[in-house]
């Protein structure tokens, strides 16, 4: 029997916003299971705490088994073994992404073989990073047309 896919999308996701589900639908072509997983970042400003972020992003895959959305606080590529991934998913939205991508996916290789896999960003997605929504929320605009529907839902609630 064909080996499963497992990729871990690894991130900080602070907030989730439709650039990262547009890269994890691209990867659900490619990969038959990704884990989303939410580094734990002590140095990162956190907009919520790490499990409310997991319970936020789990509902926009809700009808989707083939997604799993964990924490983590250690290492990504401990993360990645712990769920038997063979491949790091990564968006690339521009060249300011390009060479600390890079780095990273040559020290994960190299250290556990694992190939990380770099998707270009849609163009109409390029300029939306977690830090401008961030931004935005914290001046109180809304932000809903940024962040992915929850299924069934016509819109999401910022928490
Ligand atoms: P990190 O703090 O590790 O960069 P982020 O949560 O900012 O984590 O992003 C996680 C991944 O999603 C990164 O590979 C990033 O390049 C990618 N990404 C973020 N925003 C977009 C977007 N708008 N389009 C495509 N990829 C994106």
């Amino acid at each position: 029997m064909k080996e499963n896919r497992i990729a871990i999308f690894p991130g900080s996701f602070d907030p989730f916003t439709i650039g990262h589900a547009a890269i994890v639908k691209r990867g659900l072509q490619l990969f038959d299971r990704i884990i989303i997983g939410i580094g734990v970042n002590k140095q990162k400003r956190m907009l919520s705490e790490a499990e409310k972020r997991v319970a936020i992003i789990k509902s926009y895959y809700s009808d989707e088994p083939r997604v799993g959305v964990e924490s983590y606080n250690d290492l990504t590529i401990d993360f990645a073994r712990r769920n038997g991934a063979q491949f790091i998913l990564r968006g690339l939205r521009s060249v300011r992404d390009f060479e600390y991508e890079r780095d990273m996916a040559d020290m994960n290789r190299r250290l556990t073989g694992l190939e990380t896999v770099l998707l270009f960003t849609e163009p109409p997605l390029a300029a939306i990073s977690s830090s401008v929504v961030r931004d935005l929320i914290g001046h109180g605009y809304d932000v809903s047309d940024f962040l992915p529907r929850v299924p069934g839902k016509n819109k999401t609630k910022q928490p």
